[in-house]
C-alpha cells in the first residue's frame, strides 16, 4: 500500500519539490496551497503523514496542527518553518508536531525526516505478539495507543511529551543530559535549544507527577540532567 501524504504549502516550487521526493519514496501525494483547503483535506481523508508549512494563506500551520491533533486519529505531522525565529515559536508553543524542518532544507534532509517518521508509524502499527504496555509505579503507558494513565486517570500528552516520557520509561535509572535528550527524542541536536527540554519536562511533571514540586517519576540530577526513577 503506498503511503498517503498531504503537503500543505503555498510556495508551489517547494510543494512540487517535496512531491517529487515523496513520490520517489513510493508515496501518493496530495498538494494543498491554502491552509483552510489543507485542513479540509486532512479532515476528509486519513493521511499517513501531513507536511505543513507554518505561514499559509487561509489558516496558519499552527492552527491546522492543533485541529489535526484534536482528532482521535493520530496523524504524524512534519512542520516546515522559514526562519529560526519561527522555529522558536514552533518549539515554544509545542503544538504537537512530530518533527520540523527549517527552510531552506536539503532534499536529503527532507527524505531522512520523512523516512524516520514513516518508520516510526510502521513500528507503531505493526501487529506485535504482545500489546506493549509499560507499568511502572503510578504510571501505565500504552505504547501502541500512545495513551498514559497516571494514578489511574488518563492524561493528555502532546506528541513530544509522550516520546520523552516513553524514552525515559524505557531507560529507568539512566541519567541523561539535556543535549542527549534533545538528540535522542527530537532526533538531532539543536544546540541552544536545551531550554526546550526543560520546558517539556516541567509540563510533563505537571501532568504525571503526584507532587510536581517533588517529582518522583522524572528526577533532576543536579548539574547533569534528568533520570527516570529506578525500577523498584
Ligand atoms: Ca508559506
Amino acid at each position: 500500500m503506498p503511503r498517503r501524504v498531504l503537503v500543505v504549502e503555498d510556495e508551489e516550487d517547494i510543494a512540487n519539490l517535496v512531491k517529487i521526493q515523496l513520490e520517489g519514496l513510493s508515496c501518493t501525494v496530495k498538494l494543498a496551497f491554502d491552509g483552510a483547503v489543507g485542513l479540509a483535506e486532512a479532515e476528509a481523508t486519513p493521511y499517513d503523514l501531513v507536511i505543513l508549512d507554518l505561514m499559509l494563506p487561509g489558516m496558519d500551520g499552527l492552527e491546522i496542527c492543533r485541529r489535526i491533533r484534536a482528532k482521535s486519529r493520530y496523524t504524524p505531522i512534519l512542520m516546515l518553518t522559514s526562519k529560526s525565529s519561527e522555529l522558536d515559536r514552533v518549539l515554544g508553543l509545542e503544538m504537537g508536531a512530530d518533527d520540523y524542518l527549517t527552510k531552506p532544507f536539503s532534499v536529503m534532509e527532507l527524505v531522512a525526516r520523512v523516512k524516520a517518521i514513516l518508520r516510526r508509524v510502521d513500528a507503531l502499527s505493526a501487529p506485535s505478539a504482545e500489546h506493549k504496555v509499560i507499568d511502572t509505579g503510578n504510571l501505565r503507558i500504552d505504547v501502541e495507543r500512545r495513551e498514559v494513565l497516571a494514578n489511574g486517570a488518563r492524561v493528555e500528552l502532546t506528541a513530544k511529551e509522550f516520546d520523552l516520557l516513553l524514552y525515559f520509561a524505557e531507560n529507568p535509572g539512566r541519567v541523561f543530559t539535556r543535549s542527549q535528550l534533545l538528540d535522542r527524542v527530537w532526533g538531532y541536536s539543536h544546540s541552544g535549544y536545551e531550554h526546550t527540554v526543560n520546558s517539556h519536562i516541567n509540563r510533563l511533571r505537571a501532568k504525571i507527577e503526584e507532587n510536581p514540586n517533588q517529582p518522583d517519576c522524572i528526577q533532576t540530577v543536579w548539574g547533569v540532567g534528568y533520570k527516570f526513577r529506578d525500577r523498584s
